[in-house]
């Protein structure tokens, strides 16, 4: 069974986003806890946390359904360490909020280098500041989203993911997120070569860590590293890969994350994506 919702607002409280979800009819879904656009927010009000736990036992939605992702801010890989430290402690403020909500994931983008440091070096940064985070949190599972590779940002290759993992220490704790829109642009053919994408991404980083998918269409073409969303069978990557996907058993039970740029077609594409599976 395929549990799916999109990326919902949470604008005025958390608390808002399950029912915004429960709205379009939606079995999974994420949502930022804090202001995206900012470093720190003032933290989450005890009636606000209730009120989220609520809607979510009220409209079923169990922690393993739900994908909070981290601000845009945030560089876990920066090359200053001023930037570097500023990341770090708002991505620790990002995992405190999802403990204090009762979730259990926390998606981010890797980070980027800003091409003031080799990959590796940038790379390495990214494993440490999850280390550091890690050991000062508890429950939470930091998971890495893969990336189109636009400008300078580090984890469009699968390897960059395996060699992230590989220098994180607690091993349980650390997952992935595969972006489908990212992945195509990044250079990895879902469209034509859907077995063969998957079965290098077992391999290299193995389907054990995969935690979460985002489901996105593309406007932009194979390997173009430029990431741009499209609504669900109007982009590059077309229905016929959704079709398969959705009938795909290695992506049950995880949240499939919608983050297409038409909110109005949110409810349809929901039903649209469950009527594909056999
Ligand atoms: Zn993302
Ligand atoms: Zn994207």
């Amino acid at each position: 069974m395929k549990y799916l919702g999109p990326h919902v607002s949470a604008s005025g409280g958390v608390e808002q986003a399950p029912v915004n979800a429960h709205a379009v009819g939606a079995t999974a879904f994420a949502l930022f806890t804090k202001n995206q656009r900012q470093w720190f927010s003032s933290p989450l009000s005890q009636k606000s946390i209730d009120a989220f736990k609520q809607y979510c036992t009220d409209f079923g939605y169990a922690p393993k359904y739900i994908l909070p992702h981290d601000s845009y801010l945030i560089n876990l890989g920066h090359p200053q360490q001023e930037g570097l430290e500023k990341s770090r402690a708002s991505f620790l403020d990002e995992l405190h909020r999802c403990e204090q909500l009762g979730l259990t994931m926390l998606n981010f983008h890797p980070g980027s280098s800003l091409r003031e440091i080799s990959d590796d070096e940038c790379l390495d940064r990214i494993a440490e500041s999850i280390n550091i985070a890690l050991d000062k949190t508890q429950g939470v599972t930091a998971v890495i989203e893969n990336t189109a590779g636009q400008g300078s940002n580090m984890g469009y290759s699968f390897y960059h993911l395996a060699q992230i993992i590989n220098k994180v220490e607690d091993k349980s704790r650390v997952g992935i997120c595969i972006d489908t829109c990212h992945t195509f642009t990044a250079g990895y053919d879902l469209k034509d070569n859907y077995d063969a994408v998957w079965r290098e991404f077992g391999d290299v980083v193995g389907f054990e860590y995969l935690r979460a998918i985002h489901l996105n269409d593309s406007m932009k073409p194979l390997g173009s590293r430029v990431d741009r969303h499209h609504s669900i069978g109007q982009g590059l990557l077309g229905l016929d890969f959704f079709r398969t996907l959705m009938n795909d058993e290695r992506f049950n039970d995880i949240p499939l994350i919608l983050e297409t740029p038409d909110e109005s077609l949110w409810p349809d594409e929901i039903a649209l994506l469950h009527s594909f599976e056999k």
